[in-house]
């Protein structure tokens, strides 16, 4: 048996009652490869998060290139929750900026597989009806849709009100990812835990005494990394406002300023100018210069 990542106590919902427990060292990889010829297309495929939903499509071959995690210069969940989006006013909703997806598809691969072949019935009969069959006239085609979804703000607003279906219908989306990573909401930490665990597309192999998991997709491994930082208190928001990439890591307990752009810069003319207003009102009276 091997020791599950036992949430801490005080989210005692998603705590499971484990008979066993033993500390078994694992090690996560990658089972995927680099898609070549990526390339933005219109939306394909049912609207699945809700009927107002737009978006579009990234389409690609899958190529041989294999992935070198360790190459990466920022952890795929960090740069996923940061990645730009467009909204969509009239709607509430949002989007990953279509641009900026495909240049996280080029170094990170495909956020998922969800049209992998011909035979798909469903998919080619859909694409066929909306005259987009000829993205998967090859094997290794690929068309991954990227839908709209609630913006992270209607969430936090609305969320009380959710479904614990409405919850889980969103539970692949980064505006979940981040009303979570803000919010730390167990019914959204819910929602990724079912998601994840719903026929969960991995291998396993035991090497040297360590387990090493093969993850099928970026967001899969995406969804694994956050909830293994949230449950060891790493997740955070940069306390700059201003903030280009909020959604951070913490290197330490009491980090509250990501190390990226100008936020430490940020945070030294604020607490210059905070102690200057104090330091004024002190000496009130006096010219501050
Ligand atoms: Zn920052």
């Amino acid at each position: 048996m091997v020791a599950p990542q036992i949430p801490p106590k005080s989210s005692s919902t998603r705590t499971r009652n484990w008979r066993t427990a033993y500390d078994f060292q694992t090690v996560i990889g990658v089972d995927w490869t680099l898609p070549k010829d990526v390339r933005i297309g219109p939306f394909v495929g049912t609207h699945y998060i809700s009927s107002r939903s737009r978006g579009y499509s990234i389409l690609a071959k899958i190529g041989t290139a294999d992935i070198d995690p360790s190459r990466w210069k920022e952890p795929p969940h960090r740069a996923y929750a940061n990645l730009p989006i467009v909204a969509l006013s009239d709607s509430q909703e949002e989007m990953i900026d279509a641009k900026a997806m495909l240049s996280f598809t080029k170094k990170f691969g495909l956020l998922d597989n969800l049209l992998t072949s011909p035979e798909d019935k469903e998919w080619t009969g859909f694409l066929k009806r909306e005259g987009f069959l000829e993205y998967l006239k090859e094997p290794e085609d690929r068309v991954m849709p990227v839908e709209s979804s609630p913006s992270v703000e209607t969430i936090s607003r609305e969320v009380s009100g959710y479904t614990s279906e409405q919850i889980q219908k969103l539970a692949g989306t980064q505006s979940l990812l981040k009303y979570a990573w803000r919010s730390g909401d167990e019914r959204a930490l819910d929602a990724i835990d079912s998601y994840l665990s719903g026929g969960l597309p991995i291998h396993f192999e035991i090497d040297e005494g360590c387990l090493r998991i093969y993850v099928a997709s970026v967001q899969r491994l995406i969804l694994m990394l956050f909830l293994r930082d949230h449950a060891a208190g790493k997740t955070a928001i940069c306390a700059n406002p201003d903030c280009p990439a909020p959604y951070f890591l913490k290197s330490r307990k009491t980090q509250r300023i990501c190390e990226a752009g100008d936020c430490v810069g940020w945070a030294q003319r604020n607490y210059a100018l905070k102690w200057w207003r104090v330091n004024k009102k002190k000496n009130s009276g006096e010219e501050a210069e």
